[in-house]
């Protein structure tokens, strides 16, 4: 990508009205396919929002040692899971990439180097919330991935200088789980409303702190007591959460949304931030 197409991006996308974040709780990879409340709110979003000129993505599903975008044209759809049906295996979401988003992420993030990359693609965590979003396909996606190296705060610093993508009708999207202990799930009750006491009190203390616009806690989300170190043994469900928030700026107010705990160790809770 040169510099000229750089310009040429900018100049295709001008200034838009802000676009919304948010941050979805993707949960099983079964809510790709399946009919559920949780899919339901995801499909109204597409259809209420603004149609984006293009996604960027930050999966709890791409870590890497470093930052890095996609780049490519045409990214392919990964099935990353395993003891899942064939119909999930199937599941195609055919959306291109934009190699000219990619290299203006790369260019508007100075605290770091960003990556062009051209062999990942679309995760399940991606592309199982997008496809009920835009079942057309036919916005672009890209996806950042997130450093496994770098704590919360470098996250949420990382984040904020994504910001100005809002004005040029690009959607951030932070796809993971706030609560998200797959050694404790119930698995008899996978999106049933079912929580563990200690699922209960992390959610509510979350919450809590989203709707407060009270950050640092959860950037500090290791301070947080047992409840938090439960609900986040490993932080990749929980780091696009950190994405999502960073981007809120004074004007905008935070709508929660399939704030629901399942399988008694997960929860869907996702916010709209606009
Ligand atoms: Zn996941």
């Amino acid at each position: 990508m040169k510099l000229k197409d750089l310009e040429k991006w900018n100049q295709s996308l001008p200034n838009t009205e802000k676009m919304p974040v948010l941050f979805l709780g993707h949960g099983s990879p079964m809510n790709a396919i399946e009919e559920n409340q949780f899919v339901t709110e995801f499909r109204k979003l597409g259809q209420e929002l603004t149609r984006p000129q293009a996604i960027l993505c930050i999966s709890a599903h791409w870590e890497t040692r470093g930052t890095f975008v996609t780049a490519m044209e045409h990214p392919q759809t990964i099935h990353d899971f395993g003891g899942f049906p064939q119909a999930l295996f199937d599941v195609q979401y055919p959306a291109p990439g934009s190699p000219e988003l990619a290299l203006a992420t790369q260019k508007l993030v100075t605290s770091t180097e960003v990556h062009l990359d051209d062999k990942w693609g679309l995760d399940h965590g991606s592309w199982s919330v997008i496809k009920h979003m835009y079942p057309d396909a036919m916005v672009a996606v890209i996806q950042m991935s997130i450093d496994y190296t770098q704590p919360a705060q470098y996250h949420y610093d990382l984040a904020k200088e994504l910001a100005a993508l809002r004005h040029k009708g690009v959607l951030i999207v932070g796809s993971g789980n706030m609560i998200h202990n797959l050694r404790r799930v119930a698995w008899d009750k996978l999106n049933a409303p079912y929580a563990y006491d200690w699922a209960l009190e992390a959610r509510e203390k979350m919450n809590t702190a989203i709707l407060t616009h009270d950050h640092q806690t959860l950037i500090d989300f290791r301070k947080q007591g047992t409840a938090f170190d439960l609900s986040i043994p490993t932080p990749e469900h929980y780091l696009p959460l950190i994405y999502a928030l960073a981007l809120q700026d004074d004007q905008d107010e935070v709508q929660l949304f399939n704030d629901e705990p399942v399988g008694g160790s997960l929860s869907m809770t996702s916010l709209k931030i606009a």
